[in-house]
């Protein structure tokens, strides 16, 4: 592995308010970024345009300002990037590391049926990546591109940072769509080619990605591209033993400052949600950073519960 400097991503959806498990990402990416020495950049996704709303972003902006873990460079747009992201499908195609699906929505709905009666999960079965080179397409279809990936024996694995060795069967990672029929880019694409034109060497984000991560890994290597490291924090749950997501009870940052809380109480409070450092219970942000490491977060779902938290705080 070659000794790249240090960088690290922030990589939110703008689709509501920086909650507390985004913070907690964002935080934890800055921590890693800062021991280093390295780079923290933030990339907006907003490829997706029917879920996509300009005032999620500016919230989003606002909460990482309030929280007070500043990126460095310039904010990346996705949806801008979406040219080189067609552009890197087309080389995967050229270098045989993907292939043109013509597969119908008929036919495909008939292998979902097929795959149901047989009571497994569906999985593209590959049918055009076995199509012989000079088999004349059906006329007037335009096709998706599907990445090629590792044939069915063995793992995909990694050494991940937080969770340790991960490996995840080739027979559960299908031959996946990276362009549209409409020549738009799928995120799973467009995340690889982002991460690595922002040389990007430690992803951290939510236990919710491991299962992309291998399908992405199928894309660095089909593109022959340096590998970041992977790093998956546990997903917070709230006192009902559930996971928090916007929908379901987690907390927006706006929140914690209309309580009256401090960004730096807070930091502390995250970093200390899924990491510790011996029994240190209150620190600064500045010894936060000398101490992180991945290797002493916690691989447990925390919980985070805000009424006990503010029940906590109202005596002081
Ligand atoms: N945009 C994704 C999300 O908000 C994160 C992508 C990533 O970190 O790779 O969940």
């Amino acid at each position: 592995r070659s000794r790249r400097p240090v960088v690290t991503r922030f990589a939110p959806s703008p689709t509501g308010y920086l909650h507390i498990g985004g913070a907690r990402t964002a935080l934890f990416n800055y921590l890693f970024a800062k021991h280093h020495g390295g780079q923290f950049l933030m990339r907006i996704e907003d490829t997706d345009l029917e879920r996509h709303n300009e005032a999620a972003v500016d919230a989003i902006l606002q909460g990482m300002a309030w929280l007070g873990t500043p990126h460095d460079g310039q904010i990346v747009r996705q949806r801008e990037r979406c040219g080189r992201h067609k552009e890197v499908a087309m080389e995967l195609l050229k270098n045989g590391g993907a292939y043109k699906c013509y597969c119908s929505k008929e036919e495909l709905e008939a292998m979902r049926q097929e795959a149901e009666t047989q009571k497994v999960a569906f999985r593209y079965p590959g049918k055009c990546r076995r199509l012989p080179p000079d088999a004349c397409p059906p006329a007037g279809r335009q096709p998706v591109v599907r990445i090629k990936t590792p044939e069915d024996e063995g793992c995909t694995s990694w050494k991940d940072g937080v969770m340790g060795l991960i490996e995840i069967p080739n027979k559960d990672v299908d031959d996946f769509i990276i362009l549209r029929a409409d020549e738009t880019p799928t995120y799973l694409l467009a995340v690889v080619v982002d991460d690595h034109d922002m040389g990007v060497t430690q992803v951290i984000r939510g236990s919710d990605h491991i299962g992309n991560t291998a399908r992405q890994i199928a894309v660095f290597q089909n593109m022959n591209w340096e590998l970041p490291d992977f790093a998956h924090l546990p997903l917070i749950h709230g006192p009902d033993g559930k996971k928090l997501s916007k929908r379901h009870g987690a907390t927006g940052l706006e929140e914690f400052e209309a309580k009256g809380y401090l960004p730096e109480a807070i930091r502390n409070y995250l970093a200390r949600l899924s990491w510790s450092h011996g029994d240190d219970e209150i620190f600064s942000t500045k010894q936060a950073i000398e101490w992180f490491t991945l290797s002493a977060c916690s691989r447990g779902a925390p919980c985070f519960d805000f009424d006990k938290l503010n029940g906590l705080n109202q005596h002081y």
